[in-house]
């Protein structure tokens, strides 16, 4: 039998997020962006401790994650990891793209998927010059975003630090996790924002409500 030599590395693109709660515009974003760079697979990493939320109120890391492997069980190609949840401390970016990246040698390779808001802030991140480095990024774009700023930013990580940085637009939906919290404290309905297992874990927990510790 013929032997081949020809060896596929695997593409695999990597949704880091707070996730409280994980929602359907995060979904969304996960599979255009898997649609569009023709990606294997998407791994949604919540993060432990968010750096960049030191003062912010966040809910259980254990819930957070469950609420983001309920979310995407349904889909083949989404998975999801509990390195951040898992790791003490902080959970900066680079710390687990490192560690992605040496369990898989040369077998993968990654790209980290961001909202342009985010992206744009990214010379405050932990070690960014070696995440710029050592990672693919996808800058996800708004339909009608002023893109004049996030196009500098880009321009100047690609020339400084040779990242490899791809821009991906998708149409505006107005979920954020901060209104669905607020929604869920007024006793408003969250069906259609967030999927119905969401739903019924943040009913089963009794999340987001005032009397939540
Ligand atoms: P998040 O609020 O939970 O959201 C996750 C991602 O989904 C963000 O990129 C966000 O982009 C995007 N998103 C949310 N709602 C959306 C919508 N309606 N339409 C389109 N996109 C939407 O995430 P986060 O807490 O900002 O964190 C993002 C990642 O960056 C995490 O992995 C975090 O650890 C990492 N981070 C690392 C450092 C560091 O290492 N020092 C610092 C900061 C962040 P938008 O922000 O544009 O909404």
């Amino acid at each position: 039998m013929k032997e081949s030599n020809d060896f596929k590395v695997a593409r695999y693109g990597v949704l880091g997020g707070t996730f409280d709660p994980i929602h359907n515009a995060h979904l969304f974003v996960a599979e255009s962006v898997l649609e569009e760079l023709n990606l294997d697979k998407i791994i949604f990493i919540p993060s432990g401790i968010p750096p960049h939320k030191a003062d912010h109120k966040i809910t259980r890391a254990d819930h957070r994650l469950m609420m983001t492997a309920l979310a995407t069980n349904s889909n083949e190609r989404f998975f999801v990891s509990p390195m951040e949840v898992n790791r003490e401390g902080k959970s900066y970016t680079v710390h687990t793209m490192r560690e992605l990246r040496d369990e898989n040698f040369s077998a993968a390779e990654f790209y980290f998927i961001i909202g342009a808001d985010a992206f744009i802030e990214i010379e405050t991140w932990a070690m960014y010059e070696e995440l710029l480095k050592i990672t693919n990024f996808v800058v996800v774009t708004r339909l009608g975003s002023d893109d004049e700023v996030l196009d500098k930013i880009i321009e100047k990580c690609k020339h400084e630090f040779g990242a490899d940085i791809y821009k991906v637009t998708i149409p505006n939906l107005e979920i954020s996790s901060t209104d669905i919290r607020s929604r869920v404290e007024q006793g408003k309905r969250v069906e259609y924002l967030i999927p119905s297992a969401v739903v019924e874990y943040i009913k089963k927990y009794n999340l987001y409500s005032s009397s939540t510790s």
